[in-house]
């Protein structure tokens, strides 16, 4: 290559680089770019002063019904191990159109962008792991306490992979979780109600390539097998409304992957940042930085290889920080030049046959899951209290008793005068 060719080479790929960088933006605006092309984007014409915005950018929670035939995906974590305020672990949150929701991943810090969509606890209930990295379901913990206590009525249930030995499959990891989780799960059980609090474990042979494991209300889930670290990863391929989606866990490329995911509607796959950025940004050995990126996971350039050969109707890579974002979409781009997501932590899809649009969630920081119709059972008789004596014992009455005024009057509105806990205690003095 000539000097000179190299100076407009290098030229045209920062202008590629700039719009790219600007991709989300740009995908949505509307204009027909061929590699958005399929990416139907906000921001239809507004025919007034004062009227409502057609098409908007933003997908402000709860204030959209799906169509039966169309699935929302939100990306309730995009990022790394060390979860950031930014940016939380992998998560992807799938709602269909026929009322069920389910979460693909549950990472580091991705319950504070779930809990920001204000969906009620009991919808809540079902959580694919692609594989027991804590990237990837770090915040499992929160969703089964947290959803417990704000009022989910079911057990929680789990879909995950079996590992090369029982001691590294999902339903030891889950059984573990709850040894470890044992106080918690006693003081809660006693004082709120037990069954919330039981995990119903599904585990499915990591090795079973395309096999239906799970298959409900029209949705149907196979898992292939992934290449990671270490026997047990998958991915999930979902089937719905004639659509196909697929869930890519952590994996380096592999054979299953493109075989089962081709002609996909929606492929969500991880992408890695470069070893450069590894290494300068985030102080990795050279050494680990070019296998971490490049032979236990994916960089951006296998990731555009194995998108041009599925050919997807949209393709999404997560799994990087955001400063890496410039490599990564570098990286795509010298291999794949279709519809693509770089994704960031609150970006959302919605997904019919006919199109596929991109937009961000916007929500406050204090949203939480919303009640919903479906009350807890009460707390369960004959429970043995997790409370001794000898801590009972310890309670001070004069601060007890300065709230009886208060606690009076909820008494009174609520009819609890047949439940008043404050008649066993030895301090109470219901006049003071
Ligand atoms: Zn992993
Ligand atoms: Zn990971």
């Amino acid at each position: 290559m000539k000097p000179g060719m190299l100076q407009s080479a290098v030229i045209v790929g920062i202008a590629a680089a700039t719009i790219f960088s600007a991709g989300w933006f740009i995908g949505n605006s509307g204009r027909s770019l061929s590699w958005v092309s399929d990416v139907q984007a906000a921001g239809g014409m507004v025919t007034g002063p004062n009227v409502e915005v057609p098409d908007r950018y933003v997908y402000y929670p709860g204030t959209e019904v799906l169509a039966k035939d169309e699935v929302r995906v939100i990306a309730c974590g995009t990022g790394m191990p060390d979860a950031r305020r930014g940016q939380a672990s992998a998560c992807f949150l799938f709602e269909f159109g026929n009322g069920e929701k389910i979460i693909f991943d549950i990472g580091t810090g991705s319950m504070r962008n779930i809990n920001a969509l204000m969906i009620p606890a009991e919808y809540l209930t079902k959580v694919f792991l692609s594989h027991l990295h804590t990237d990837h379901w770090g915040d499992f913990a929160s969703l089964w306490a947290g959803g417990w206590t704000a009022g989910r009525p079911v057990p929680l249930e789990v879909w995950g992979p079996s590992g090369m030995t029982d001691d590294m499959g999902t339903k030891y990891a889950v059984e573990h979780f709850l040894k470890a989780y044992n106080w918690d799960y006693q003081t809660r059980a006693y004082k709120i109600t037990p069954v919330p609090g039981q995990i119903t474990v599904h585990e499915f042979d990591y090795k079973g390539v395309n096999k239906v494991i799970y298959d409900q209300n029209g949705i149907k889930v196979r898992s292939i097998p992934a290449i990671h670290a270490g026997d047990g990863p998958v991915s999930f391929i979902i089937e719905y409304a004639g659509m196909k989606l697929v869930f890519g866990g952590d994996t380096s490329p592999n054979k299953w992957f493109v075989e089962h995911a081709k002609g996909a509607d929606f492929v969500i796959h991880e992408a890695f940042g470069t070893p450069e950025f590894f290494v300068k940004d985030y102080n990795q050995p050279p050494q680990l930085a070019w296998r971490a990126c490049c032979e236990f996971h994916t960089s951006g350039q296998a990731f555009g290889k194995i998108m041009s050969e599925i050919k997807p109707r949209h393709a999404v890579s997560y799994h990087s920080f955001e400063e890496a974002f410039e490599g990564v979409r570098d990286g795509i781009r010298e291999t794949y030049d279709g519809p693509l997501s770089v994704a960031v932590d609150n970006m959302v899809w919605n997904i019919t046959k006919e199109k596929i649009t991109e937009r961000m969630v916007v929500s406050t920081d204090r949203a939480l899951g919303v009640r919903g119709p479906a009350r807890q059972p009460p707390p369960e008789r004959g429970m043995p209290s997790p409370i001794s004596d000898f801590i009972k014992e310890g309670e001070w009455g004069p601060a007890f008793n300065a709230q009886n005024r208060m606690l009076d009057e909820h008494s009174k509105k609520y009819n609890l005068e047949e439940m008043d806990w404050r008649k066993q205690k030895p301090w109470y003095k219901p006049n003071e």
